[in-house]
C-alpha cells in the first residue's frame, strides 16, 4: 500500500509525465457556481455532449432558477432528456434548488469563494444528491478554487497507476492526490488524468504501450510478473 510520501513523489512524477506528454492546460472557469453545480448533476452517468445539450435546453426555456424549481415536474424532465437518467436528474436539480431557496423564496448559493475550502465542500456536500466529486467540479470549473474531482477516469487511473491502494474510494482518492500535490497543479494535474483515462487508459482495455506513464504503472509491473 502506498504511504503518503512515496505517494507525493509518485503523483508528482505523474504530474510532470503528463504535463510533457499533453501539455499545460490553462485553468479556465467554465460557468459561475450555480451553473455548474446543475450543470455537474445533468453530467453524471452520461457524456459531455448530452449533459451539454440538456444544459443547453434548460439555459434556453427557463430564465431563472426560482423559474426551474418551480416547473412542472414532467416539463423539466422533457427539458433534460437528452442528458439521460431525466427523472432522477430533475428530481435532484428541484431538490437542490429547494435546498437552496432563502426566506425571500430566491434561489442563492453562497460564493464558495467567501469559504474555507472545508465549509464550502460541506455547504455544497449538505445538499441533496451532491457528492464530492459534484462539490469539487463547482469549486474548480465554477469558482476557480483548486480541487481535484474524482471522475470515473481519474479514479480508474489513479487504481491502475498504483498511486491509491486497490479499492480505495473516490473520496478517499481524491484526499490523497490532493494531499499530494500542491493546489498550484490540482487543474492540470484533473485535466490530464482524465485525457489519458479516455484517450489511453481506456476502462475496457487499456492501450499500454502508448502510455507515456508505463514504466512506473503498478498494472504494467504486475502482468509482466505474472
Ligand atoms: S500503463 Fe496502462 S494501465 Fe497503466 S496508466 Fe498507462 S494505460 Fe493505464
Amino acid at each position: 500500500m502506498p504511504d503518503g510520501s512515496s505517494t507525493r513523489l509518485f503523483a508528482r512524477w505523474v504530474h510532470r509525465r503528463l504535463i510533457a506528454h499533453y501539455g499545460q492546460p490553462t485553468w479556465e472557469t467554465r460557468y459561475a457556481p450555480m451553473e455548474e453545480l446543475i450543470g455537474t448533476i445533468l453530467s453524471q452517468h452520461t457524456s459531455d455532449v448530452n449533459s451539454e445539450r440538456a444544459f443547453a435546453a434548460l439555459m434556453a426555456i427557463y430564465t431563472s432558477w426560482e423559474a426551474v424549481r418551480d416547473a412542472p415536474l414532467e416539463q423539466l424532465i422533457e427539458t433534460i432528456r437528452s442528458g439521460g437518467l431525466a427523472v432522477v436528474k430533475a428530481h435532484r436539480i428541484q431538490a437542490v434548488l429547494r435546498a437552496l431557496t432563502d426566506d425571500d423564496g430566491r434561489v442563492r448559493l453562497a460564493d464558495p469563494r467567501g469559504m474555507t475550502r472545508t465549509q464550502a465542500v460541506a455547504t455544497l456536500t449538505r445538499l441533496p444528491g451532491v457528492g464530492r466529486k459534484t462539490a469539487a467540479c463547482v469549486l474548480l470549473f465554477g469558482s476557480h478554487v483548486p480541487a481535484i474531482p474524482v471522475d470515473t477516469h481519474v479514479h480508474r487511473v489513479a487504481l491502475r497507476l498504483g498511486l491509491v491502494a486497490a479499492r480505495t474510494g473516490p473520496d478517499a482518492t481524491e484526499d490523497a492526490l490532493e494531499a499530494a500535490l500542491p493546489p498550484s497543479d490540482y487543474y492540470a494535474f484533473h485535466v490530464n488524468m482524465i485525457r489519458l483515462g479516455r484517450e489511453v487508459c481506456k476502462a475496457p482495455r487499456p492501450r499500454c504501450a502508448a502510455c507515456p506513464l508505463s514504466t512506473r504503472c503498478a498494472s504494467v509491473v504486475e502482468s509482466r510478473a505474472s
